[in-house]
């Protein structure tokens, strides 16, 4: 994926989430947009662990489904990477495209695997509503370091991380990438 067809994708997700004027977990609009699109979404109880999700199409019919055993920041990156497959139109193999833990977590993946999750990234975690909440973090934190002193800059980062994640709902991890992709950490 070059920076092109990253900028394209960042694009078309800045476009899905301009209804989100109410600066919500973008996660939280899922559902809503899910309808608009006339998507049908379910939670399916699977036994099989390397299972996340699959989008499929049958007839007219669109179609996610996502494992419920999934924790949930795993479950939320799965349920965005999905939508996009749908929104970037990706070609499917017999009506479906089957995303298992390693399509979706592992390296080497096929290309529109490596889109759909770059999909999910900018949809969980907006660049400008990082840089709002980061900044708001910041505001809180220095308060907090009167009363703390000698926090290291890791720390602070940590400390980062963990909010950003757990307002966004999303996994330290992914939330680390993004903001390396921002050089905002
Ligand atoms: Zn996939």
């Amino acid at each position: 994926m070059d920076w092109k067809r990253r900028k394209q994708i960042a694009n078309l997700v800045d476009g899905i989430l301009q209804c989100n004027v109410l600066n919500r977990p973008p996660i939280d609009l899922i559902s809503d947009i899910i309808k608009q699109r006339g998507i049908k979404f379910e939670e399916r109880d699977e036994n099989d662990e390397e299972f996340c999700g699959v989008y499929f199409v049958i007839g007219e019919a669109k179609i996610i489904f996502v494992n419920s055993n999934l924790y949930e920041p795993r479950k939320n990156f799965t349920i965005a990477h999905e939508l996009g497959h749908h929104f970037l139109v990706h070609p499917l193999q017999d009506g479906a495209i089957i995303c298992n833990k390693d399509t979706i977590f592992g390296d080497n993946k096929p290309e529109p695997e490596k889109e759909a999750d770059y999909f999910a990234a900018c949809f969980l975690m907006p660049k400008n509503m990082l840089h709002q909440k980061k900044t708001e973090f910041e505001k809180n934190y220095s308060q907090q370091l009167n009363l703390f002193k000698g926090s290291e800059e890791q720390d602070k980062n940590e400390e980062l991380i963990k909010y950003l994640s757990n307002f966004f709902k999303v996994s330290k991890e992914s939330m680390g990438y993004r903001l390396k992709e921002f050089k905002m950490y």
